[in-house]
């Protein structure tokens, strides 16, 4: 088994959907990517946040699973990152009503010597001139998977294409690969990506549609789990990576059957965390309950 080191967002979000609402709910990419990568894998986390963040909820939730805090700083009298969202009525399209960085503004990532072992290194969501110098600081990675979002690509494009080029696989969604190519063909897309640059694998996520992964000759199509009731779709995105890099760090294999195994169980865990707020549903999710849903997908999709 790998380590994965991962770098994001630690926020507080404010989210409301046509099922509800909350304020103040714990959230962010790299920490939605922990709940979700520690039912594979060892987790190292690299992040900022401020007094105002419930670290201690958070400890006790993932205290039977491997995640290690020695990067994960608190400011004392520091405020966390804030993002705000609302969801149409179709629970896929969003509009963002707030980010505020806060204490990411300053922050000057610190990898604690103990990460530093040859690791998968996750770049979740966040400003790319923080993935950058993490990239710079982690000794040799064995694998580079990046995350970013239309904020960064619209706002700070060379740096977002400086993360890119060093990266190994890149997970996005539709409209992000339109951002970065003009076209919002996926497929299209997908093949000017894959084009221009030197990675082993584009994943592009559809929402509620699914998820699409080549690496520039074979290519695998996946639907979304089919979910009964949505809660709440955030942090989708950042789950189906922390499933999908937790398989990949627990087998530590990287051909392309593995990679289709790794973006059925990003699926499987997507799942659970749309169906309910902020990351209520991945604090008890038995390893049975993932295989059981696993085998299920499998029929589900197989004919
Ligand atoms: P997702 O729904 O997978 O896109 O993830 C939503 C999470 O990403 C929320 O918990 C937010 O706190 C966080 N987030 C939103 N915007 C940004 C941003 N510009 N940079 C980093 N994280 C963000």
């Amino acid at each position: 088994m790998s380590d994965i080191l991962v770098v994001g967002s630690v926020g507080l979000d404010d989210v409301e959907t046509p099922r509800g609402k909350v304020t103040k709910a714990m959230g962010g990419s790299a920490i939605y990517f922990s709940y979700a990568a520690s039912y594979f894998s060892n987790v190292n986390i690299v992040g900022v946040a401020g007094d105002d963040f419930p670290l201690t909820e958070m400890k006790e939730d993932l205290k039977k699973r491997p995640v290690n805090f020695d990067g994960f700083e608190i400011i004392e009298g520091g405020k966390t990152f804030r993002w705000s969202g609302k969801y149409k009525n179709n629970m896929n399209d969003r509009d963002t009503l707030l980010t505020e960085l806060n204490v990411f503004e300053t922050f000057n990532p610190v990898i604690p010597s103990n990460y530093n072992n040859k690791p998968i290194l996750f770049l979740a969501n966040i400003h790319p001139i923080l993935q950058n110098s993490v990239l710079e600081k982690v000794n040799s990675p064995q694998l580079v998977i990046t995350d970013t979002m239309d904020f960064w690509i619209e706002g700070n494009r060379a740096e977002v294409d400086k993360v890119l080029k060093k990266s190994d696989i890149v997970i996005i969604n539709n409209s992000e690969a339109e951002l970065l190519t003009t076209y919002s063909n996926f497929t299209k897309a997908a093949k000017i990506i894959m084009k221009e640059s030197n990675l082993k694998a584009l994943v592009i996520k559809l929402g509620k549609f699914g998820v699409y992964l080549t690496n520039g000759n074979e290519h695998f199509f996946l639907p979304a789990y089919p979910v009964d009731e949505v809660f709440d779709p955030t942090g989708a995105g950042d789950t189906f990576a922390g499933g999908f890099t937790g398989y990949l760090a627990k087998v530590e294999k990287y051909d392309f059957e593995t990679l289709k195994k790794a973006i059925v169980y990003g699926s499987v865990i997507a799942s659970y965390t749309v169906s309910a707020f902020s990351v209520n549903a991945l604090k008890n999710i038995s390893d049975k309950e993932i295989e059981d849903k696993y085998k299920e997908f499998k029929d589900f999709v197989s004919f």
